[in-house]
């Protein structure tokens, strides 16, 4: 079966508001015209709102990078769903490596934030991956199955496929080292298989994004993988020719 392809750019802790305004009106008219892909910024919080007004009516959707589980209460610099979903936000990032490795956010917690998010109608991007040590010592497919199973644990099987995962190996985060198609391919194809054996049929549905390193120079080859339905792109998507470029890869690699 045919998935959309899904490209979508985290920006990190990268645009203030003013550049955020300046890099989407670059980007809107470059992919304008992309059918058959979805497109999202994933952006700091303090430019959410300011990209969605923005991004009406335009094949952009804006998503946030991160939030809480819990609906409110005494969580000092915590944002939660329902002030996302006030905002118009359409999905959001969940445990990212930064977010895992930097800030100590836990399976547990990520689990947790992936069936909030789904409630509340946000989609969610759950982020998996290894280290460098971790697939040197062959241990790839059990850290992928662990990250999968204990993030999608309180999803209900027929929304699984509403959760877009993203193969991220850390050692190919921001470090202009990019997994090779057999690596993503066999990757990606792994996660998918993961999906299907909690429910089977789902697999075919869900989206599985590659992630580390993308940028327009490798995009077609990855994104024309069988099982790859989209980038998650760091650093190439923090300028808007390249970010569109990437989508357009995207959309001619699908099918
Ligand atoms: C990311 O932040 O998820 C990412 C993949 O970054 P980069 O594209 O810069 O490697």
């Amino acid at each position: 079966m045919s998935r959309t392809p899904l490209v979508a750019g985290n920006w990190k802790m990268y645009k203030t508001v003013a550049e955020a305004e300046r890099y989407i009106q670059a980007l809107l008219p470059r992919v304008a015209s992309l059918e058959g892909v979805e497109i999202a910024v994933c952006t700091p919080f303090t430019a959410l709102q300011a990209m969605v007004d923005s991004t009406r009516g335009t094949r952009v959707g804006v998503y946030a990078q991160n939030m809480h589980e819990a609906a409110e209460g005494a969580f000092t610099g915590e944002v939660s769903a329902p002030m996302l979903v006030e905002l118009d936000v359409a999905g959001v990032v969940l445990g990212h490596s930064e977010r895992r490795q930097l800030f100590g956010e836990a399976d547990r917690a990520v689990a947790q934030k992936v069936l909030v998010a789904l409630q509340a109608g946000l989609r969610p991007i759950l982020c998996v991956g290894e280290t460098e040590e971790e697939r040197l010592a062959g241990d790839t497919e059990r850290k992928l199955r662990h990250q999968v199973q204990e993030g999608l644990e309180h999803v209900p099987q027929e929304r699984l496929s509403e959760v877009a995962i993203a193969y991220e190996p850390i050692w190919a985060i921001g470090t202009g080292r990019v997994a090779t198609p057999e690596q993503a391919q066999e990757a990606a194809s792994f996660v998918r298989a993961l999906v299907g054996a909690l429910h089977k049929g789902l697999d075919e549905q869900v989206k599985v994004l590659y992630g580390g390193s993308v940028n327009p120079g490798n995009a077609a080859e990855l994104l024309a993988l069988a099982d790859v339905d989209g980038a998650l792109v760091g650093g190439a998507s923090l300028d808007a020719e390249s970010f569109a470029a990437i989508a357009t890869a995207a959309r001619d690699g699908a099918g």
